[in-house]
């Protein structure tokens, strides 16, 4: 049997909890920029607030240390808030654009306006973040809110539940807890926007509900996200980097590099350096270390215990079922077959595959899913350049693993199989806003020739529209 939360509504009420919403919207209080910003810093406060309980829900979901948490969860979600109190009224005014002399006298402005009752659906591997992150944009730019975050994420979701209903009527924002079938009841109702994080396939069980109702979505999905190891390297930084940004929640964050493609030439190295640091980050047993966390359920545990092929493993490898450690794992002499290259490994395992031209590697990358990150250690700025035009994906990082995420000014999102959509920062306040295109016409002057009859006036016309638009 597996932990997970159990639902806190029952789904004949859905309907209404809906219906609720959308009167709430109806009625313009979250078209008023001081209530967003008012709101935001209710967030802010019940976050400080509730910061321990939070970190305490995260350690027991998935022994994740408060450093950690911090960094990677509340911190982060805090910074983002911060922003946004800050920059709303400014995200919010209408943008002015250029209107073309044909026009004149007239003005452009592109108007942000809320889509209305927006629905968030979260996963467990980072659930204060990915719950409360795109929460953030939809505050800000004016609309109600319905968050369905992940069911096996108990202790996070109870937390995020209680503080959600401690600030927010539930009319405004409110939080249903479930799995599926709640999730099932929520698809069909008819959402103004969707903002899904999760997997692939549950993805486009998403997608195929939206469009039912033809309702707009961003899609934060998953994937392979390869590592890209030349031989020129700063071999200390690169083995430092690639380990903190695999390891880190134990290889359970989306961009968390899945596989390593390393130059040949280094190859040996590099493994060497890369022991080296894990020894150094979470000691000789890792299982007792407070930085290193755990698998978050046994049904998890038992799918990544079996990518594990022991012929392979050349370093770590050892599993404890009752407590959902996995030690951090490398695999060598893997080939493209092997079970662990088929799916996005979403753990611990860190297979190892060497190359010698950077052709084999973007044919290899290619042949694949547009992956959501890909990560190119080099000091070589051509092949550099080569794979970042050469390989498409969601985001990238050269000589650096998963901070990519961490810049506000860098929309974050994915591409293909990966995802669509992006957010953060003002992408989170455009992708939650109906970007509405208005053009201010005078009532005054206007162009004759535009006007039928036609065909008298067809040179002008032409002119006009070549020379004025
Ligand atoms: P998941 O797709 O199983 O679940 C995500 C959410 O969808 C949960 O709230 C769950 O209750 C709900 N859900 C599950 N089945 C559903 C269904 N049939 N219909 C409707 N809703 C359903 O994902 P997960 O296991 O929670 O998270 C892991 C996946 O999420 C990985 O693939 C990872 O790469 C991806 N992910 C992506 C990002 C990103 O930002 N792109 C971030 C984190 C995780």
């Amino acid at each position: 049997m597996q932990n997970v939360v159990s639902p806190s509504i029952n789904l004949s009420q859905i309907s209404d909890i809906v219906k609720s919403q959308k009167e709430y919207f109806n009625t313009g209080k979250t078209l008023s920029i001081s209530f967003r910003i008012k709101q935001l810093k209710k967030l802010h406060d019940a976050i400080i607030l509730h910061e321990n309980e939070i970190h305490e829900a995260l350690y027991k979901d998935l022994k994740k240390s408060t450093p950690e948490a911090y960094i990677t969860e509340t911190g982060l979600v805090l910074k983002e808030i911060e922003e946004a109190i800050q920059k709303t009224k400014r995200w919010a005014k209408p943008r002015r654009v250029k209107t073309p002399l044909f026009f004149a006298p007239a003005s452009s402005k592109i108007h942000p306006e809320p889509y209305g009752n927006v629905l968030i659906i979260s996963p467990w591997n980072y659930p204060f973040q990915l719950l409360f992150s795109p929460l953030v944009g939809a505050i800000a730019a004016g609309n109600t809110i319905l968050c369905k975050p992940s069911e096996h994420s108990i202790h996070t979701t109870a937390v995020s539940k209680k503080i959600i209903e401690s600030i927010f009527d539930p009319q405004y924002i409110t939080v249903v807890e479930g799995a599926v079938e709640e999730s099932t009841a929520l698809l069909k109702e008819k959402w103004d926007y969707i903002f899904f994080t999760g997997s692939t396939h549950v993805g486009r069980i998403v997608y195929q509900a939206a469009a039912k109702h033809l309702t707009p979505v961003t899609l934060e999905l998953g994937g392979k996200s390869p590592c890209i190891v030349d031989k020129n390297i700063n071999l200390e930084n690169t083995a430092r980097r690639i380990v903190w940004g695999k390891f880190l929640n134990l290889g359970q964050t989306c961009i968390a590099p899945d596989y390593l493609l390393v130059h040949k030439d280094i190859k040996n190295d590099l493994i060497q350096r890369i022991k080296e640091k894990i020894n150094q980050f979470f000691g000789e047993n890792p299982q007792e270390s407070e930085d290193y966390g755990r698998i978050i359920n046994q049904r998890n545990f038992d799918r990544l215990s079996h990518l594990i092929d022991e012929n392979k493993v050349i370093f770590g490898g050892q599993t404890d079922r009752d407590d959902k450690y996995i030690a951090p794992t490398l695999l060598d002499g893997i080939s493209l077959d092997d079970a662990i290259m088929q799916e996005e490994i979403f753990g611990p395992l860190l297979p190892i595959i060497e190359w010698e031209n950077l052709d084999e590697v973007i044919q290899l990358i290619n042949q694949r899913e547009k992956p959501l990150a890909l990560y190119m250690f080099s000091k070589n700025s051509s092949h550099n350049n080569r794979i970042l035009k050469e390989c498409p994906s969601g985001g990238a990082c050269i000589n650096d693993t998963v901070v990519h995420i961490g810049n506000p000014n860098l929309p974050f999102g994915g591409v293909g199989e990966s995802g669509i959509g992006a957010y953060h920062s003002q992408a989170s306040f455009d992708t939650f806003s109906h970007l509405k295109s208005v053009l201010h016409k005078s009532p005054a002057i206007d162009l004759e020739v535009r006007y039928a009859p036609w065909k008298k006036n067809f040179g002008k016309l032409k002119f006009l529209l070549k020379n004025m638009l």
